[in-house]
């Protein structure tokens, strides 16, 4: 085919990717493709990525370049691929050259899960790396995790402490090795290592030994902090009821549910419904916390009720590490894996820190000594409608850039308050932080101070503006204004609306209907149920839920019962004699009564998700919550029977173009069947299902085709089912976000397209 007397025919091809193309068994890929066709020529690596020249017969040429593609590692990530046909020039054979220096602009890759081929390695007694915690390969292990700057080098990780034994050098030096280049490339004999300590932090076992005593221990029931990519688990059995009681007691967390790490698939498929896409989801490099429906026989010796209490879903995982692998294999149980941090802190990172955080929660520490340069937390996704959601940004996704249409001006964007993240564009793409959470702790701002600081460095980034939220008293808009650049302040609800845009490469005109729980709008009073209009000009709210005021501001956010008496004090002037008897003390009462009257301490909102708090109030499901949205998700949960039944009247007004959506007759409805004794189960179906209409009637009057859906209601995956069926039955098409959150998670990048609209 390609015989060397045809040589006048030969063409020479030259490509420039780029992406994240380094460090991933791209050049090996290349090599031993260019060889499988018979094509000379060469590849490197250079600042922007992987250039390789290729000669040969042009049909080939044509194969080698759809392959590229098609065959690329599968952790790699082509950005763009940069095409010239040229003259061929005698190459003879293939080779790798060596890498041409310069400032780098190559993408640093997320931490991957443990491959199939390492996994098969530490399983394998004759193997040399058989039970070693820190086996890795360019395909898989960690990355961001242990980045401390670029070019990503080995010394520029937190592997530099550790010197290659000759046999690990001999595989990263060898281009055809699974190793070549593998930055974290470590064994037993050269690599990091594992301790056991007891909680004041002295050492009880080393090596494989740790690992076992570790293992014995959680049989008897100890809660064990594990180190392990991006942080600290505290782990403990699932199926042994005491001790997950004695975990929840001591973190203060008695009620939100808690995640599972799964020894296998099969032992997943005891305790859950899984589908095709879920489980290729939960065994993906990225291998997040997915959150799967509870079977009905769900195994409770394997995973007890205390794990998620009331709820009919599960957030399960599998091991992704080498370390989680040996331990889950060794034990056969699933074991609840919660981030190792006290409520609202970050998650810990480091042993000495650990110890000192944690000694009052767990019993035991197993440790290793590789440093972790940021914390990672485990990402969170679902699948709906047969494709995956994520909802926790953080491993696996972090710290991979959307693509904007269009480079942007250089721009950091600070985030929200809740579930904060940061991003930064450098050109087209938008790089937005791993998951840091609610800046409520000093401890949380120190994070957010440090991934802020590692992001400029890791980029380069060169802000030219600091963007941040309308709300002042926000700890990141504090720290947009002490930048000493330009700040742009963008509203809330507008950011959540062009990050969906930016993710879904979306352009105007459309709808964007945002629904969450809070949000400063320019009115100076409190949005989270709104319906905006977004043109070439920009993003104009025309529509929203109508208002009511929160007796107690903030305390609202965590009594709905609040929310009820707020929302039924719009429509008669004693709203305690509709909510459940006892839900207020007379002196409570007196005290709602006159905040809301003198105004003080009463703001006004629309928002949605306090309408949901209102209707779990109404229907006796929470009166007080521990974790965010925890009424709204009993509300969700309770929906059973039909849900395409009729829904509850509501009306829609008009004022000076501004729909407003008027849920009194709804509220009307719902208080006559509960008293009716229609249970709380139908109400809520109803409810969601006349939630879905008001979606579908407002955005039918503002007469976009396209729709966003964006905000942290729509986690509520029976609210976005409504929507989507109640647009599409209208005619419309419903859009929202998969790889960013459509919580407040996605708000960043959501900052920078707004503000590069400025
Ligand atoms: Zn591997
Ligand atoms: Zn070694
Ligand atoms: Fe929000």
């Amino acid at each position: 085919m390609n015989s060397p007397g045809q040589k006048r025919y030969m063409e020479r091809l030259r490509l420039k990717v780029r992406g994240a193309v380094q460090g991933v068994g791209f050049r090996p890929f290349v090599y031993r493709l260019a060889r499988s066709l018979e094509l000379a020529g060469w590849v490197r690596n250079t600042s922007r990525g992987v250039t390789v020249e290729v000669e040969g017969d042009r049909q080939l040429l044509e194969d080698f370049l759809r392959r590229i593609e098609d065959d690329a590692p599968p952790v790699s990530i082509i950005q763009d691929i940069e095409v010239q046909w040229l003259e061929a020039s005698d190459y003879e054979g293939f080779e790798i050259r060596s890498s041409q220096e310069g400032p780098r602009e190559a993408l640093v890759l997320p931490d991957l899960a443990t491959c199939d081929d390492c996994r098969r390695e530490i399983l394998d007694p004759s193997n040399r790396r058989y039970r070693y915690p820190f086996t890795n390969c360019t395909n898989c292990g960690p990355r961001y995790s242990i980045i401390r700057s670029i070019p990503y080098d080995r010394p520029a990780t937190s592997m530099s402490g550790f010197t290659m034994c000759p046999e690990c050098r001999a595989e990263y030096e060898d281009p055809l090795n699974r190793r070549f280049h593998a930055q974290p490339n470590a064994c037993p004999v050269c690599g990091p290592r594992i301790e056991l300590w007891d909680a004041s932090g002295c050492v009880i076992a080393t090596e494989d030994e740790a690992m076992k005593e570790a293992e014995k221990r959680l049989l008897s029931g100890a809660v064990v902090a594990v180190k392990g990519l991006g942080g600290f688990h505290l782990m403990t059995p699932a199926g042994n009821t005491g001790s997950v009681d004695v975990l929840r007691e001591r973190k203060s967390r008695r009620q939100k549910p808690l995640a599972v790490m799964f020894p296998s698939v099969e032992s997943i498929r005891s305790c859950c419904k899984l589908s095709k896409v879920e489980e290729d989801l939960l065994r993906s490099p990225q291998s997040p916390i997915v959150l799967l429906e509870k079977r009905p026989d769900l195994n409770r010796d394997l995973v007890c009720d205390a794990v998620s209490p009331g709820n009919p879903e599960l957030g399960v995982m599998l091991p992704y590490t080498p370390l989680h692998i040996i331990l889950l294999f060794d034990l056969g149980l699933p074991l609840v894996a919660t981030s190792g941090n006290l409520s609202d802190e970050p998650i810990c990172t480091d042993e000495a820190e650990a110890v000192r955080r944690l000694g009052g929660i767990a019993d035991f520490f197993l440790v290793h000594n590789r440093p972790i340069v940021r914390h990672v937390d485990d990402s969170i996704a679902r699948v709906f409608r047969g494709e995956v959601m994520v909802l926790r940004r953080a491993r696996g996704y972090a710290p991979l850039p959307l693509r904007a249409d269009r480079e942007l001006p250089a721009m950091m964007a600070l985030g929200p308050y809740m579930k904060n993240t940061l991003a930064f564009s450098v050109g087209r793409n938008v790089f937005v932080s791993q998951h840091i959470g609610d800046l409520k702790t000093p401890q949380a701002l120190e994070a957010f101070d440090e991934v802020c600081e590692s992001m400029e460095v890791l980029y380069r980034a060169k802000p030219v503006a600091a963007v941040c939220d309308l709300h002042p008293d926000y700890p990141s808009t504090a720290r947009a204004e002490g930048t000493g650049l330009k700040v742009i302040k963008v509203q809330h609800h507008a950011a959540h609306i062009y990050s969906c845009m930016l993710e879904q490469d979306l352009k105007p005109p459309l709808t964007g209907v945002v629904w969450d729980g809070t949000g400063l709008g320019t009115d100076g009073t409190i949005w989270g149920g709104e319906f905006f209009t977004v043109g070439e000009a920009g993003c104009r709210r025309h529509g929203h839920l109508r208002r009511f005021k929160l007796p107690g501001g903030d305390a609202a956010s965590v009594e709905p019962r609040r929310a009820a008496w707020g929302l039924l004090f719009e429509m008669v002037p004693n709203p305690a004699r509709l909510l459940p008897a006892g839900t207020f003390s007379r002196e409570e009462e007196r005290l709602l009564h006159s905040m809301v009257e003198k105004g003080v301490n009463a703001p006004v909102t629309s928002s949605a998700g306090r309408l949901f708090d209102a209707v779990a109030s109404l229907l006796s499901i929470h009166q007080t919550i521990e974790f965010e949205a925890q009424a709204a998700m009993a509300l969700q949960h309770a929906a059973g029977g039909d849900l395409c039944q009729n829904s509850y009247c509501f009306n829609i007004s008009e004022d000076d173009g501004i729909f407003v959506v008027d849920w009194e007759p709804m509220v009307r409805d719902i208080l006559a069947e509960r008293d009716a004794g229609v249970n709380a189960g139908t109400i809520s179906a109803r409810f969601h299902c006349t939630l879905g209409e008001m979606i579908a009637r407002v955005c039918s009057l503002l007469g976009q085709k396209n729709v966003v859906l964006s905000g942290g209601c729509f986690q509520n995956v029976l609210l976005l089912e409504q929507a989507c069926l109640k647009l599409e039955a209208a005619g419309m098409k419903p859009l929202y976000s998969r790889l960013l959150p459509c919580n407040d998670g996605g708000v960043s990048p959501g900052q920078i397209l707004a503000a590069s609209m400025n």
